[in-house]
């Protein structure tokens, strides 16, 4: 008989407080493992990754539990600044050297459609998150220079993406900011990453599923017809199929080369709505580290990145005030006339891998297990990706993109 194996690790998530915590609400009653508990589906990790795979599999037919060691949504997506973008970390230029053009183009692509599909079902549901369509500001830095963005933005117009280069009079007249130009996007969103999640769980209990926590899967093996999973707590269960869906706590066994935990770092200002420039788009830079800015719908500054190599949390945390520090002085070099001292500061972990891609589906060597390890900025256009594969995978369906974003 197999060994039973360790879903996940555990790690220190985040520090301080997110400002989307700030409001006390409270995450969907969840409640302890009864004796003799069977699920069709057995879904680990709370977070948003698990709810869209919840809602997934609901839309699909499928039986859904939950079950999180913590309480749902209090793993890293509270933290997150939920910028909701198809713009992978690595440029279409520099991944298609990295993966091939097509193959980088369809990655783009998958990603645009998942942000769509996104703030479609959110609409559907009727979730109140402030999700709101945004367009992006892509400013020159050193990863790409004047000259290498304007190529990105070719680059990007040959597969026919929504950006266009934009010159320096063009980009001052739409935000304010002094820079040799710009690539904007159309088609990107905002939310507030907390209430989005937990309205998800909210629609997916009302549709049936089993919310259980604090819970904490402490191994799984596998047994006839499916999955037996042991609870820190001494308790038993069996599943038909098993989804790690536990963010940056991955157990080292899943996690595929080229990825890896590092540390990031975000503040938001006070209430400033004189401050927010037209059209409030997200304004991020090709630059390594990199700085990524927002605004939140009562009118607060979200500025947040410095990110380093690194995953020890003492370390991440003691850096806090210096790294808040440098994250104001480069902001206010870009947009003088905000007040970045901030009412909110956080750091946690973040996953990065080198393609900026994730690892989703089929974990090799463990029947009927499946993960969604949405490394890269775009962990939540990837739990989106990830929710659409990992249903697809478990109605016995193929998926046109698995090569690009498969697990292995
Ligand atoms: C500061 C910061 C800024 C970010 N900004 C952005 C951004 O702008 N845009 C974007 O798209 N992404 C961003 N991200 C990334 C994004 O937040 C993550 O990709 C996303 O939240 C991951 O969600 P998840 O559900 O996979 O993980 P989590 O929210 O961490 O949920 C996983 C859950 O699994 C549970 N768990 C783990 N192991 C077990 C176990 N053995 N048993 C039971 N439960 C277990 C944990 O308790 C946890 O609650 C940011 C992240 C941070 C930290």
């Amino acid at each position: 008989m197999a060994r039973p194996r360790k879903p996940s690790t555990t790690r220190d998530l985040r520090t301080g407080t997110p400002v989307w915590l700030a409001d006390g609400a409270a995450a969907p009653r969840a409640q302890a493992v009864p004796d003799g508990l069977a699920v069709d589906v057995a879904i680990i990790g709370g977070g948003i990754s698990g709810a869209l795979i919840a809602d997934a599999l609901l839309q699909a037919g499928r039986g859904v539990a939950v079950f999180d060691r913590r309480g749902l949504v209090a793993g890293s997506t509270p933290a997150s600044t939920a910028l909701l973008q198809f713009e992978i970390d690595q440029p279409l230029t520099i991944l298609s050297r990295k993966i091939g053009r097509e193959r980088a183009a369809r990655a783009w692509w998958r990603s645009a459609a998942a942000v769509d599909q996104l703030r479609a079902r959110v609409a559907d549901l009727d979730l109140r998150c402030g999700m709101r369509e945004r367009d992006t500001i892509y400013l020159p830095g050193n990863v790409l220079n004047a000259t290498a963005l304007r190529e990105e933005a070719e680059a990007r117009a040959r597969i026919g993406l929504r950006s266009r280069h934009v010159d320096r009079a063009a980009l001052h007249a739409l935000c304010g900011i002094e820079r040799p130009g710009a690539i904007i996007s159309h088609g990107a969103a905002e939310a507030d990453p907390a209430r989005l999640t937990r309205g998800l769980w909210r629609s997916a209990q009302a549709r049936g599923a089993q919310l259980f926590a604090p819970v904490d899967i402490a191994d799984i093996a596998p047994r006839r017809g499916g999955l037996r999973l042991a609870t820190a707590q001494g308790s038993t269960f069996r599943a038909r199929a098993v989804v790690h869906a536990t963010g940056y706590e991955v157990s080292p066994a899943l996690r595929p080369r080229g990825h890896s935990i590092i540390s990031t770092w975000a503040l938001a200002t006070r209430p400033q709505p004189d401050a927010i420039w037209p059209g409030r788009s997200l304004i991020w830079e090709a630059a390594d580290p990199y700085l990524y800015i927002r605004s939140t719908p009562d009118g607060r500054i979200i500025l947040g990145g410095e990110d380093e190599e690194f995953a020890d949390a003492e370390r991440r945390d003691r850096l806090i005030p210096r790294k808040v520090a440098r994250l104001q002085a480069k902001a206010a070099r870009l947009m003088p006339w905000v007040d970045w001292t901030p009412d909110f500061t956080w750091a946690g972990c973040f996953g990065q891998s080198s393609t900026g891609l994730p690892a989703i589906g089929a974990v090799p060597d463990m029947p009927g297990c499946y993960a969604a390890l949405g490394y890269g900025g775009n962990g939540i256009t990837f739990s989106m990706i990830a929710a659409q594969m990992i249903s697809r995978a478990l109605q016995g369906l193929a998926d046109p993109d698995a090569d690009i974003f498969g697990f292995g």
